[in-house]
C-alpha cells in the first residue's frame, strides 16, 4: 500500500475510486495503475538529477501500455527499448525516437534497419559481432548509426540470478577488459559514430552498493578511453533499482540517484539511466476474483481468475506479492439465528492462492491469511512491472483488461482480450 492504494472505510482505493467500482465496470481478471503514482515515480528521478544534464530512459518492457508510455513521454521521458516492437510503441505512444536507447543481445538486420530510420540516441552494443553488423547495415542504407558498448562490469547485483545481468558469466554486454579494444574498433569503422558507454547489472537491486561499485568501474574505463583520444557524449548507468515487494528496503530513488551522482563528480557527459521497475511496479495492482474457495486435507486453496498467464512472476522468479481482500470489513458474526449462511459467508483462513491453469507452478501466494468467500475479490499488490508485459496466452486465456486511474477517473487503456483475437491468425488445413 502507498499513496495511491489504500484503504478507507474497510474499501481497497485506486486514488479516488474503489476497485470494487472498477471490477463491476470492467471485470475480472483487470490491471489497474494509477497516473498520479506514474508520475510521482518519474518526478523523483527528474527532480534528483536536476543539477546535471540528463536523459531518464523509462525500460519499456517493464510495462509496455500505450498510455503508459504516454504518460512518461508526456513529462519527458526516453525510452529504453530491447525490440523492433518496443520501437513501434514508442514511436504509437507519442515518444521521441531521439530519446531512444536500443539495448539486447539479439537485434535482428530489420530491427536495426528501423532503429536507424527512426533516427534513435543510440544502439547499446552488446558484442563484436552486433558491431559488425551494425557497421555494414547502417552502411546499406546510408546511415551512421550511434554506439554504446554495454559494458559487462562483472559486479554481483545480489538479486534473483534469472535478473542478474553484470556477471561475467551472463550474456550481457561485453566484456570489460575487452572493452577499450572494441570501442579503438568501433572508431575504425566507417558507419558508426561513438556516443557514449553503459551499463545494467540487473534487477530489483535493494542496495546501492552494487550500483556504486559498477558506475566506478565504467567511470575508469571512461578515462581510459578519454586518455586513447575517444571521448564520449553519455554515460548511461541502466536500471536496476529495487521495489519493496514484501519486507524489502530498497534505497530511495533520490538515495539512488544521489549516491550515483556523487561519483560523477565534475564529469560533464550526460547522464542517462533507465529505470523501469522502480517507475511501474508499485503503480498497478492486479484485480482479480475469488472463483472458488477448496478445503483439502492439507492445505486451503483460493482458486482466482488470474493465473500465471496474467502474472508470471510467482510461477518464473517465486516471486512474492502481496494479496489484500478489496473489502475487508470483519464479516457479520454469524449464528445459529441467521439461518443458512451459505456460500456468502467468510472463510478465515491460510490459502494457496492459486489460477486455473494445469500446472501446480500456477500459484500468485502462498500460505496466506484472508478472510474471504467465493466471489471476493483480491488485490494483488506491486504487480505493475513486468506483469502484464510478461503474461501469455496459455490455456487460451485472454488477456486481462487494464485501466488507469485519474484521481476519480477511469480510462480503460486496453480492452480485454477475446478469444477469437487469439486463433484469429490460425488456420486449418486442407
Ligand atoms: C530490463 C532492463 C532495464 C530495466 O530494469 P529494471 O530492473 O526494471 O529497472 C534497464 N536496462 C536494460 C538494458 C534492461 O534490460
Amino acid at each position: 500500500m502507498n499513496d495511491y492504494f489504500y484503504y478507507q472505510d474497510n474499501q481497497f482505493y485506486a486514488e479516488q475510486v474503489p476497485l470494487t467500482e472498477i471490477a463491476a465496470q470492467f471485470g475480472t481478471p483487470c490491471y489497474v495503475y494509477s497516473r498520479a503514482a506514474l508520475t510521482d515515480g518519474f518526478r523523483q528521478f527528474s527532480e534528483a538529477l536536476q543539477s546535471r544534464e540528463h536523459l531518464i530512459c523509462c525500460a519499456v518492457k517493464a510495462n509496455s501500455n500505450l498510455a503508459i508510455l504516454n504518460v512518461f513521454a508526456r513529462l519527458g521521458a526516453g525510452f529504453d527499448i530491447v525490440s523492433g516492437g518496443e520501437l513501434q510503441r514508442v514511436l504509437a505512444a507519442g515518444g521521441d525516437a531521439r530519446q531512444v536507447v536500443f539495448s539486447g543481445v539479439g537485434k535482428s538486420i530489420a530491427e536495426i534497419c528501423m532503429a536507424l530510420e527512426a533516427g534513435i540516441l543510440c544502439f547499446n552494443v552488446e558484442s563484436e559481432a552486433e558491431l559488425d553488423r551494425l557497421n555494414e547495415v547502417a552502411g546499406s542504407i546510408g546511415k551512421i548509426a550511434p554506439v554504446s558498448l554495454r559494458v559487462n562490469p562483472d559486479v554481483d547485483a545480489k538479486t534473483h540470478p534469472y535478473i542478474s545481468t553484470g556477471l561475467k558469466q551472463n550474456k550481457f554486454g561485453v566484456p570489460y577488459d575487452k572493452a577499450v579494444s572494441l570501442y579503438k574498433r568501433a572508431r575504425d569503422l566507417p558507419y558508426l559514430r561513438i556516443t557514449g558507454i553503459d551499463c545494467h547489472i540487473g534487477s530489483q537491486l535493494t542496495e546501492t552498493s552494487p550500483f556504486i561499485a559498477a558506475a566506478e568501474k565504467i567511470l575508469a574505463l571512461v578515462d581510459e578511453l578519454a586518455a586513447a583520444g575517444i571521448r564520449l557524449e553519455h554515460i548511461d548507468l541502466g536500471g536496476g533499482l529495487g521495489i519493496r515487494y514484501n519486507d524489502e528496503t530498497p534505497p530511495a530513488i533520490s538515495d539512488y540517484v544521489t549516491a550515483l551522482l556523487g561519483t560523477l563528480r565534475e564529469r560533464s557527459e550526460k547522464l542517462i539511466l533507465e529505470p523501469g521497475r522502480v517507475l511501474v511496479g508499485n503503480a498497478g495492482v492486479l484485480l482479480t476474483r475469488v472463483e472458488y474457495l477448496k478445503h483439502g486435507e492439507e492445505k486451503n486453496f483460493a482458486i482466482v481468475d488470474a493465473a500465471m498467464n496474467d502474472l508470471m512472476r510467482p510461477a518464473l522468479y517465486d516471486a512474492f506479492h502481496e494479496i489484500l481482500p478489496v473489502d475487508r470489513q470483519p464479516s457479520p458474526q454469524s449464528s445459529p439465528a441467521s439461518g443458512r449462511g451459505g456460500e456468502r459467508e467468510r472463510h478465515s483462513s491460510i490459502y494457496e492462492i492459486v489460477g486455473p491453469i494445469c500446472e501446480t507452478g500456477d500459484f500468485i501466494g502462498h500460505n496466506r491469511n484472508l478472510s474471504i468467500t467465493p466471489q471476493s475479490l483480491l488485490a494483488v499488490l506491486s504487480a505493475g512491472a513486468y506483469g502484464m508485459s510478461m503474461s501469455s496466452n496459455y490455456n487460451t486465456r485472454p488477456r486481462a483488461a487494464e485501466v488507469m486511474v485519474d484521481g476519480n477517473a477511469v480510462h480503460l487503456i486496453r480492452e480485454r482480450e477475446t478469444v477469437q483475437q487469439l486463433y484469429a491468425g490460425e488456420k486449418i488445413i486442407l
